[in-house]
């Protein structure tokens, strides 16, 4: 049975340019609930870790430079079916194969600056919303 927890972080792309409101508005009007909310900086090496399941690969040291070189905007969501349901939210990681309508289609500019992650299983949602939140702040 799926898992009704999803985490997500808008990424310093999209939260420069400003695009954390209408961002968070579609993801209240796809259902989400916001359970836990901040805004913080990654260091490149938290962000490494972060995304130590990519180090291996040839984009992993551009992507910590660009997760942390700006401020980010993480969150832990609530929805029935919510890792799935989110991903459809945001789109294909690439924004030109992005679906209209899709977040990642509206405010991506680059398979990098994507301008949004989501969990991609209910186990890591787990293990990246605390990342970012001790379980005291979430309600
Ligand atoms: P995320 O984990 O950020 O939600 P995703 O699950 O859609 O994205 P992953 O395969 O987990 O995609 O890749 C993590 C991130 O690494 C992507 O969001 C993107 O920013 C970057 N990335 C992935 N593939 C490439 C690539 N070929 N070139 C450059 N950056 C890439
Ligand atoms: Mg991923």
């Amino acid at each position: 049975m799926s898992g009704n927890k999803t985490f997500t972080m808008i990424k310093p792309d999209a939260v420069a340019e400003g695009h954390t409101g209408a961002i968070l508005k579609m993801i209240e009007e796809a259902g989400f609930r916001v359970v836990a909310m901040k805004k913080t900086q990654l260091t490149p090496e938290r962000a490494g870790q972060f995304y130590a399941v990519h180090k291996e690969r040839p984009f992993y040291n551009d992507l910590c430079d660009y997760m942390s070189s700006g401020a980010i905007v993480p969150m832990i969501l609530e929805k029935e079916n919510a890792v799935t349901d989110f991903r459809t939210l945001i789109g294909a990681t690439n924004p030109a194969n992005a679906d209209e309508g899709t977040i990642r289609k509206l405010f991506a500019k680059s398979i990098e600056a994507n301008a949004i992650h989501g969990s991609d299983s209910d186990e890591n949602a787990s293990i990246e919303g605390s990342f970012f939140f001790a379980s005291t702040e979430q309600y």
